[in-house]
């Protein structure tokens, strides 16, 4: 049992042994981190599909929370009912479309996906079985697995998982111990963890609040802001608020009707996929630009993506090191004296 950090770093809370995995189980190791901890009030639980996880955890915290079911036990579940439904094909096409879907950034944007994924596969008797699979577990029974259901949060349990792997691939558990010499070698194994979090340590872990941003990253920023900032348009929501339309890498321009659509309802999937690869939109927040988001889809996974860091730049709220301009892997300088960056945005 652990939390997550802004660098999807997962920091361990402790651990619990468990034989039987019940909703009481569950409950019990909620309840004993609960009273444990000072004022503890999670608003996301992330796990796999287990229902006595989820009621579990409502038995001791409330039902206040978002329920992220892991994208890769979904994912792995989906793949195993299309290998016994569909064609190979078909399963391709509809991973490809549950994948879109996957990163709707808000509810509306997935509710709205799945019934035009419906609407489009309905028709098709062959995936007649897989829809119904599909809409009973993991569209009402389980939908927590889009990207948008707890923005800054991870949408899989992996880094709980490769911490579980770890101990039980670490030589001393490769072995089944007897419980009291299994209790010695945890004990310490948790002390460490502890001790890894404290920052006078030589292996201090921190906790990040912020997503660090990589040096590789600040410079596809200036490559974007550089070679694309005069294509972004802009559309004043509010006095607080400014959305920026940037055209994906494919598309050189944004015509009126991309912006004017953008928060309209779809009516084929296929057009919505359409419209999720010509464009993404940030939404810039001008007291802390840390805290914009970005529609695109590494953002939804990272929490920062190059379009936030490059309107930011654009916009003045954060300036580009010299390094990021020399250093993009890949690209060389042309020879001779650096280009002047354009201050470029156009207003709509
Ligand atoms: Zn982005």
């Amino acid at each position: 049992m652990g939390t997550s950090d802004r660098d999807r770093q997962f920091h361990p809370f402790g651990l619990a042994v468990c034989s039987t995995e019940t909703e009481e189980d569950f409950e019990f190791i909620f309840r004993t981190l609960k009273s444990n901890t000072k004022n503890l009030n999670p608003k996301v639980l992330i796990a796999d599909c287990a229902e006595a996880i989820t009621n579990g955890f409502t038995n001791a915290f409330g039902s206040g929370f978002a329920r992220v079911h892991c994208w890769f036990h979904v994912m792995d579940k989906l793949r195993k009912k299309l290998d016994v439904t569909v064609d190979a094909k078909t399963k391709a096409e509809l991973l490809e479309d549950i994948r879109v879907m996957q990163v709707s950034s808000t509810e509306c944007e997935f509710k709205s996906a799945s019934a035009l994924f419906l609407k489009k596969w309905s028709p098709n008797e062959n995936t007649k079985a897989f829809l119904a699979y599909f809409t009973d577990e993991y569209l009402k029974k389980r939908s927590g697995w889009y990207e948008g259901i707890a923005p800054g949060f991870p949408s899989t349990n992996n880094g709980l998982e490769s911490l579980n792997n770890k101990i039980k691939n670490e030589g001393t558990f490769r072995l089944r111990l007897p419980l009291g010499e299994f209790f010695t070698v945890i004990i310490k194994l948790i002390k460490d963890w502890s001790l890894d979090r404290h920052p006078d340590s030589p292996n201090y872990v921190s906790f990040v609040t912020a997503p660090t941003i990589h040096t590789l990253l600040v410079s596809e920023a200036y490559e974007f802001a550089k070679s694309r900032g005069k294509t972004v348009r802009t559309k004043i929501i509010n006095s607080n608020e400014v959305e920026y339309f940037i055209p994906s890498t494919l598309q050189k321009q944004l015509t009126e009707r991309d912006i004017k659509s953008f928060h309209k309802n779809r009516v084929k999937l296929d057009t919505y996929k359409q419209w999720k690869s010509r464009l993404d939109v940030v939404k810039l927040d001008r007291a802390n630009w840390k805290n914009s988001t970005c529609t695109c889809a590494t953002f939804q996974k990272e929490y920062i993506c190059s379009h936030v860091i490059g309107i930011a730049a654009l916009q003045q709220l954060f300036q580009f090191p010299d390094s990021a301009k020399t250093d993009l892997i890949g690209k060389r300088r042309k020879a001779g004296r650096p280009r002047k960056v354009k201050q470029a945005l156009l207003v709509a």
